[in-house]
């Protein structure tokens, strides 16, 4: 997939040399003259990255940059300023202001592309887990300044082998941060994964640094985990490498106390934002499958899982069965006391289907009062004896509802076995159905088997 470029500069020979840079490297690069006009082409063309020029007439980058940084519909957009050399003020007004990165000027191509590329990277895990969110859910636009919660001090790790530098790289984030230190990278893997941020040297002789990137990129746990580097300008060339391979940013020493500070605060909050999307995806996600009023899974939920337990049974796999079961004369708890015990009823059901099931079976709530469980590797003569015991539990004890009102609840059941190898989950649950039925005749408080296969034509009951 190519990536999108923005590139904004107020000079046409600084556009066109970023853009041949770029589409070299299969970018695909539109343009902006200026802060005002780069704002709009922000919002309508939605770029992967915007590389922007600081110095420019009418609106600087900074404050484009600011601007961009505040409005929920750019605000995911990484942004990198593109500063003349050692204009230290530029770069940190710019950190200060949301920015992604810094380039520079005369740009170099290697640092180009690697940046460029590094935050494409993370715009691509972002903007995955929004499209994933937006088809499980909608949720509202995400703020990224208020839900995120940026004033809460970040864990970060500092691994140096140099105690010194490594203390005094503590010594600048303590305040805002809660840094660790560790001089022995072998140490690593203990808990990485409560930690926000690392920071490595890439002067530690103990550990190859490049292959320590790779690996934490490599693991699930730390995948998104920024790293930021400590470099020596002699070892640029490696750095450059490590943020080909994952690393999330350099900074190069002598470090620079306000500028370590910049780069560590944008870098946790990309962090965040990204958990923030992961646990609001995970959130949609059982929304997905849950159904809301008992917490039980919901029938779309049901209808998936059986198709597969049935397929595996088809083909030969162990039996599964299935218990229909209603609430009986639930329609009156409704007529008389109301729909709100109506769902206390309903909840406290599926408390005590849930707690007396095997952790294998999987209850689910069908429809209104009507309940499937699931009952993987099953037999039939099984599965009667688990809805029978179900069937107990129910009528055993009066539901309470509120306090000193309870109320005497019994339920019917159904109870079908796959028939190998053709079954299906509208036959099977059809069955299920059918013996319910039989109960609900029978006088209910009763659970039913379905009828035998070669059901004989004089049907008796
Ligand atoms: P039977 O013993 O034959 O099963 O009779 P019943 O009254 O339990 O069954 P019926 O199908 O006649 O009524 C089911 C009722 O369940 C009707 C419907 O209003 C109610 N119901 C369905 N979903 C909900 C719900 O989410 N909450 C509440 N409170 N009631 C519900
Ligand atoms: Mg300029
Ligand atoms: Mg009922």
């Amino acid at each position: 997939m190519t990536s999108r470029v923005l590139v904004v500069d107020d000079i046409e020979a600084n556009r066109r040399l970023l853009r041949a840079k770029l589409s070299t490297e299969y970018f695909h690069v539109t343009l902006a003259v200026d802060g005002y006009d780069a704002l709009e082409r922000a919002v309508a063309e939605e770029p992967d990255v915007i590389l922007m020029d600081v110095m420019m007439p009418r609106m600087d980058g900074v404050e484009a940059c600011r601007q961009l940084k505040a409005d929920p519909r750019t605000e995911h957009i990484p942004v990198v300023l593109v500063t003349a050399l050692n204009e230290r003020e530029d770069r940190l007004r710019g950190l200060g202001a949301g920015a992604d990165d810094f380039l520079t000027k005369p740009v170099n191509d290697v640092h180009l592309l690697s940046r460029v590329r590094a935050l494409t990277r993370f715009k691509m895990v972002a903007d995955e887990l929004r499209k994933r969110e937006a088809s499980g859910r909608r949720l509202g636009s995400i703020d990224l300044a208020t839900s995120v919660r940026m004033t809460e001090p970040a864990r970060i790790l500092v691994v140096d082998e140099n105690e010194r530098q490594a203390r005094r790289i503590c010594r600048y984030l303590e305040g805002l941060h809660r840094p660790i230190s560790m001089t022995e990278a072998s140490q690593l893997g203990v808990s990485t994964a409560l930690v926000d941020l690392m920071i490595i040297s890439m002067s530690n002789e103990r550990v190859d640094t490049l292959r320590l990137c790779g690996y934490l990129r490599s693991l699930e746990a730390t995948r998104d985990l920024p790293i930021l580097l400590v470099a020596d300008v002699s070892e640029e060339k490696a750095a450059v490498r490590a943020l080909e391979i994952g690393a999330s940013d350099i900074v190069f020493k002598p470090i620079d106390h306000e500028e370590l500070n910049a780069r560590v605060k944008t870098q946790v909050r990309k962090k965040r934002y990204l958990d923030m999307l992961r646990q609001r995806l995970d959130q949609s996600m059982e929304l997905a499958v849950t159904d809301q009023l008992t917490g039980l899974h919901n029938r779309r939920y049901m209808t998936g899982q059986l198709v597969q337990f049935l397929n595996r049974a088809n083909r030969g796999g162990s039996p599964v069965s299935i218990l229909m079961a209603d609430l009986d004369h639930f329609k009156k708890i409704n007529d008389f006391y109301g729909h709100n015990a109506g769902d206390e009823v309903l909840r406290e059901f599926s408390r005590r289907l849930q707690d007396n099931i095997r952790p294998a079976d999987l209850a689910c709530r069908f429809g209104g009062e009507e309940f499937i469980v699931i009952m993987p590797d099953t037999t039939a003569a099984l599965a009667v004896q688990a809805a029978e015991r179900l069937r107990v539990k129910i009528c055993e004890r009066p539901f309470q509802l509120e306090p000193g009102e309870s109320l005497n609840m019994t339920m019917s059941g159904g109870v079908a076995t796959v028939r190998a190898p053709d079954d299906t989950v509208e036959g099977l649950i059809g069955r299920a159905d059918d013996a319910l039925y039989r109960a609900k005749r029978g006088g209910r408080n009763l659970v039913e088997p379905e009828r035998a296969p070669a059901s004989s034509p004089s049907q008796t009951t």
